[in-house]
């Protein structure tokens, strides 16, 4: 009895020690799910919200780069600055209007200095005019197609350039004018319509009725043209170089449009050597823009009636 007693009890236990067992295998991963499955649901609604700031940290995002991207900025002051440009900035025909204008003008050539003087104004871009005398060295002829295939403006200063014999006579002038307009042409294919007298139309060495010769010439069609700047190389002792660009300065300031006298005749070397500072010089002074004589042009014409009443 006793023992059978003491093997229940030991059986018992084990029955206690078994359960326990089985209790303590379910227990546990239960517990640990749902102390998980707890986490987990705790961690994903951080999760959840973590998303929602981040989501929200983007539009807000968004809307500042609306607002604020450069991109934007740039955009809106661009226009701004166009719009005050096209207030304020006349159309480019009206903006040169309102600049001085030079027109650089050449008498007696061609000769040894042109093409110098034709190289220069090529670097720096400049327009010129050349009022050429008739010449038939092969040298000559190629100056006088260079003038016109660089984009300057071929004048005349008659075929002679001899006072005694186109001043001599009407008859005389008009020979000398035709022949080197009909020479030029048949050379270059420009058909010229400027003229500067030699001497300049208030020559005081002129027998005939200066105002009669330039009457002819509008009839023909042809205009002429002075100056209002005397570079100073025309006096017959070579002048220094930066003689003759102070005169070019003095010259231009106080006028808008300005003609200016120069020679690219053979004994003036300084003034090849004064053009590039001319040009440099007027250009840093002044808002000016040099051109070519053309229709265009206003011409400066010395008053021929008062010279020879004077006489
Ligand atoms: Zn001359």
């Amino acid at each position: 009895m006793e023992e059978s007693a003491a093997r229940r009890k030991r059986i018992n236990r084990l029955k206690k020690m078994i359960l326990g067992g089985v209790m303590m295998a379910v227990l546990i991963p239960v517990t640990v799910s749902i102390i998980l499955g707890v986490r987990v649901h705790q961690l994903s609604g951080r999760i959840r919200q973590q998303d929602v700031t981040i989501q929200e940290l983007e539009d807000e995002n968004e809307n500042l780069a609306g607002t604020f991207s450069t991109e934007s900025v740039e955009e809106s002051e661009r226009e701004a600055l166009q719009e005050e440009m096209d207030e304020e900035t006349p159309a480019a025909g009206e903006e040169e209007e309102n600049r001085k204008k030079i027109y650089l003008t050449f008498d007696d050539g061609p000769s040894s200095n042109t093409d110098e003087i034709l190289d220069i104004l090529r670097a720096y871009d400049v327009k010129a005019t050349f009022f050429v005398v008739g010449k038939t060295d092969e040298t000559s002829r190629k100056a006088y197609r260079r003038i016109v295939e660089e984009g300057h403006t071929l004048g005349m200063h008659s075929y002679s350039h001899s006072y005694a014999d186109i001043y001599d006579s009407e008859e005389d002038f008009q020979a000398d004018m035709k022949k080197l307009q009909e020479y030029l042409y048949e050379l270059t294919g420009v058909w010229p319509r400027y003229y500067r007298f030699p001497g300049g139309s208030s020559n005081t060495v002129s027998s005939i009725d200066m105002q009669k010769l330039a009457d002819w010439l509008t009839d023909q069609g042809i205009t002429y043209f002075d100056w209002n700047v005397a570079s100073g190389d025309a006096v017959s002792k070579e002048l220094p170089a930066d003689t003759l660009t102070a005169n070019c300065l003095a010259g231009i300031a106080n006028q808008q449009n300005c003609v200016v006298l120069m020679h690219d005749a053979a004994g003036k070397h300084t003034t090849v050597e004064a053009l590039p500072e001319i040009i440099s010089q007027i250009r840093m002074q002044e808002d000016a823009v040099f051109l070519p004589i053309t229709d265009d042009t206003v011409s400066v014409q010395h008053n021929i009636k008062a010279q020879t009443e004077g006489k």
